[in-house]
């Protein structure tokens, strides 16, 4: 059998965690390493590898969790901004392998967390890579 994953360990209650919300599918507490005050991850209690691997209605409970968590930082803890992210595999700096949100609240843009898109258009035929990529959402 594999090894449980760390977050499916927290669920089953042989990791502790700063919980903030609970219900049947899902579970909300706080990351271990606060990038700023308040930095939150929400998880489906059904193990998911990564966003991209979760079924549709269970990834709704999750971002609608992410969502009130992020209007109560701003409204409770006096943050200017959101961050709300997943990163889907280890290329996009992915570490724990069960679908989870970040939700990083913002203080004047300060804290510990820089998000760079650094854009490099060159060379890039956008009309065909558009056309590539819609038509398989048809
Ligand atoms: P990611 O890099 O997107 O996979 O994020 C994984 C996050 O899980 C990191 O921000 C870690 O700090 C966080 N993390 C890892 N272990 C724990 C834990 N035991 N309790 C809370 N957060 C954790």
């Amino acid at each position: 059998m594999s090894k449980k994953d760390i977050f499916c360990q927290i669920i089953d209650g042989e990791i502790p965690c700063y919980k903030l919300y609970e219900d049947d599918d899902v579970l909300a507490f706080l990351d271990i390493s606060q990038v700023t005050k308040g930095h939150a991850l929400v998880i489906p209690k059904e193990h998911y590898d990564n966003f991209l691997a979760t079924p549709q209605e269970t990834m709704h409970k999750v971002m609608d969790v992410a969502q009130r968590i992020g209007q109560v930082e701003i409204k409770i803890l006096g943050a200017q901004g959101v961050n709300i992210l997943t990163n889907c595999y280890e290329a996009a700096g992915q570490s724990v392998p069960h679908f989870h949100v970040h939700v990083i609240p913002r203080y004047d843009n300060k804290g510990g967390f820089v998000l760079e898109m650094h854009s490099n258009s060159d060379g890039l035929n956008l009309p065909a890579i558009a056309e590539e990529i819609g038509k398989s959402l048809k």
